[in-house]
């Protein structure tokens, strides 16, 4: 299986059994959603996580999700309340709640004044799972209260999150609890962060400087949940480390039809810059309550492979689902057909585009080369984790052994399609030497195995250390 797999950890996926068969079963990523619980009270999970790794001896990234501003409604009173079609609301402040009770119609509250602000006749508010939908009506007090009319029914109940598709809201990403629990969680070492409603490349540049003031360097992905984080898909892609499609909020925010598309669109952008991507939320949803998903999720799946998607990530499915170990035996089914219908049609490596530079080329170079010499695997140095970004993105049928002596790197290097990250042996000063060892060493390997190698050797008298040098290397 090249695509990797994220499962959200959550009380079906709590114990150490469950989390280890997880694990061999084929999970890299674990992720922690901050929405649910704090850095601190994931702490015992995050013990198993760490004993399982040693237990199993393969690296295993843990990501914080950090929540974001997500806007939820306040109290309902009479909560949960059945609105049909035709049905009005008022949707305002919080503090100015008392000044409408006469009217006699609920209220639906809102703490964050940012979210109300811009909102025009005929908008439309979702609430968390996409019902009801509701129109502005009326606007009561501009940018505070609004008259809303159910256009499409449902039941309201206290604090759902709740949507206003299109509309831009001026509120970094990062809140005031993400930077706790940003900090809180470095403290207890996780080796990545998503963070959710990302709108710009100020949020990255927000997060980045946080992290910084931490003295570590970990990865960070912008999850696209918002049209205008769409939109400025480029100027987020150059910073940001990874970008997860957001299905959940994306699928409210945007129209919904236009969803597979503008997946494919944020996946091909990813490809482009070499950055992994992140298919996310109701995957396999039918599989928390089934042992077996439905026909179009399967597809689903199927297709977000061959879209080219480096992960795809299981939310209640492993969280809450009544089948966490299920669903990743089916991902791992799928994920193998799907690639043997890609790689029977793919028989070449795909080439760079033109705009990148000379690493891009020796990647391909190298994966072309396992092609030929119908190498066993292609093996990398990799000190920041680029020579194997650019790899991978070449989309070898040849497994990825990406050596990198930074255990950041290493970690980063699981949201990578088809790369197995190795810690290398700094003991050996010399690159080259070190992936050789990795190879003798490395039991999966037989004599006579050809494996192409490619590392870097600054020319004498030269600091920079650039990917330099393809060797295939015969055991
Ligand atoms: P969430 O993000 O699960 O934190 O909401 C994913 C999504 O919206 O799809
Ligand atoms: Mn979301």
């Amino acid at each position: 299986m090249h695509i990797k797999i994220i499962a959200t950890i959550g009380p079906s996926s709590s114990d150490y059994e469950t989390l280890k068969k997880m694990v061999v079963l084929g999970v890299t990523i674990f992720r922690l959603n901050f929405s649910h619980n704090t850095p601190q009270g994931f702490l015992p999970i995050i013990k198993v996580i760490r004993q399982i790794e040693t237990e199993l001896n393969t690296p295993i990234t843990i990501m914080g999700d950090l929540s974001g501003p997500k806007i939820r409604i306040g109290e309902v009173i009479n909560s949960p309340l059945y609105l049909g079609k035709g049905y009005k609301a008022i949707l305002g402040l919080e503090g100015l709640r008392d000044k409408y009770e006469d009217r006699e119609i609920p209220y639906l509250s809102i703490k964050i004044p940012e979210a109300l602000v811009g909102l025009t006749h005929n908008m439309k508010a979702i609430l968390s799972d996409g019902i009801p939908i509701f129109r502005v009506e009326e606007i009561l007090e501009q940018d505070k209260v609004y008259l809303l009319e159910v256009e499409s029914g449902g039941t309201v109940s206290s604090n759902k999150g709740i949507n206003f598709p299109g509309k831009p809201i001026s509120l970094p990403a990062l809140t005031e609890t993400d930077k706790k629990n940003l900090h809180d969680a470095l403290e207890i070492g996780i080796d990545s962060f998503a963070l959710s409603f990302v709108q710009d490349k100020q949020d990255i540049i927000d997060i980045k400087t946080e992290i910084k003031k931490h003295n570590v360097s970990i990865p960070v992905i912008a999850k696209l949940e918002r049209a205008n984080g769409v939109e400025n898909l480029e100027e987020i892609l150059q910073l940001a480390d990874g970008i997860m499609v957001a299905r959940g909020d994306l699928g409210l925010e945007c129209p919904l039809p236009a969803l597979p598309i503008i997946q494919k669109k944020i996946i091909q952008h990813c490809k482009k810059q070499h950055k992994p991507s992140i298919v996310a939320t109701q995957m396999l949803l039918s599989m928390v309550h089934n042992p077996l998903p439905t026909r179009a999720e399967t597809t689903d799946v199927a297709n977000a492979i061959m879209d080219g998607a480096d992960c795809v990530m299981l939310s209640d499915e492993t969280a809450i689902g009544n089948y966490p170990l299920e669903v990743i035996k089916i991902i791992d089914e799928i994920a193998k057909n799907t690639e043997n219908y890609i790689f029977e049609r793919q028989t070449e490596p795909i080439k760079p585009s033109h705009e990148t530079g000379p690493g891009s080329y020796l990647a391909y170079s190298a994966c072309l080369l396992a092609n030929y010499a119908k190498s066993r695997a292609i093996a990398c140095h990799s000190t920041s984790g680029k020579t194997a970004r650019l790899i991978s993105s070449c989309r070898p049928f040849h497994r990825i052994y990406a050596l990198t002596p930074n255990r950041e790197v290493i970690k980063f290097l699981n949201f990578m399609w088809g790369v197995t990250p190795i810690l290398s042996d700094k003991s050996i000063p010399v690159h080259l030497h070190r992936v050789e060892s990795f190879i003798q060493n490395y039991n999966e390997f037989k004599p006579g195995d050809s494996i192409v190698i490619t590392s870097g050797q600054p020319t004498p008298g030269q600091k920079e250390k650039h990917t330099n040098q393809i060797k295939i290397y015969y055991k």
